[in-house]
């Protein structure tokens, strides 16, 4: 099942970095805010999950707290994003312009776009951690976003980590190897794609 799948390493690879820092720290910290708690159960919802899924997947990963608790502060509002309460809108996952742009974390926030919100340490350390590792792909990556082309450097590490380091295919220079990611979906959808090619 779908939910299990999340869970398991070999689909969070599958995973843009906005999602995969969500993913690393709803681990570590066993609880999100509010925009992070959105961002990443849409993206979820995305992927395939269903309501009764999210709730399962939301209600283990938040393992320090009770039922009853859980209940009360956030099953409403996993269920709000599927549709299931309130005025009943069935909210879409959110595009790469809404969490470049709207809604910008604070401090203990999750949410947003590590191209876009991360210092430029931490980006490059997680640009490493993730498997971008030869510095002329980091330097690249580094001045595409001091240059603010977030999604294209987006694009560029989804090439070099999935296209170009573990393969013969050659660096296409200025021309793409894939669709320049506008979603984070999307950049889950291709590489998944790519995965089964
Ligand atoms: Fe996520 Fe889009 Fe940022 Fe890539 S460019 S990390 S998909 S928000």
């Amino acid at each position: 099942n779908v939910t299990g799948k999340v869970t398991a390493d070999n689909l969070v690879e599958h995973f843009p970095l906005c999602m995969q820092h969500l993913h690393r720290k709803l681990r570590e910290l066993r609880h999100l805010k509010h925009f992070g708690r959105i961002q990443y159960n849409l993206f979820l919802k995305g992927i395939g999950l269903s309501v009764e899924e999210a709730l399962i997947f939301w209600r283990k990963s938040f393992s320090n707290i009770t039922d009853d608790t859980f209940q009360k502060e956030y099953a409403y509002n996993i269920r709000h994003n599927f549709g299931m309460e309130g005025k009943r809108h069935d909210y879409t996952p959110l595009n790469c312009m809404s969490i470049i742009m709207n809604k910008q974390p604070g401090p203990g926030d999750q949410h947003g776009c590590p191209f876009k919100h991360f210092s430029e340490d931490n980006l490059k350390a997680f640009l490493v951690q993730t498997g971008l590792r030869k510095d002329e792909y980091l330097k690249e990556i580094l001045d595409l976003v001091r240059g603010r082309h977030y999604q294209i450097a987006c694009t560029k590490y989804f090439e070099i980590t999935k296209c170009l380091e573990d393969s013969n295919i050659k660096d296409g220079g200025e021309k793409h190897l894939i669709e320049t990611i506008t979603h984070p979906n999307n950049y889950f959808e291709q590489s998944l794609k790519l995965a089964k090619t």
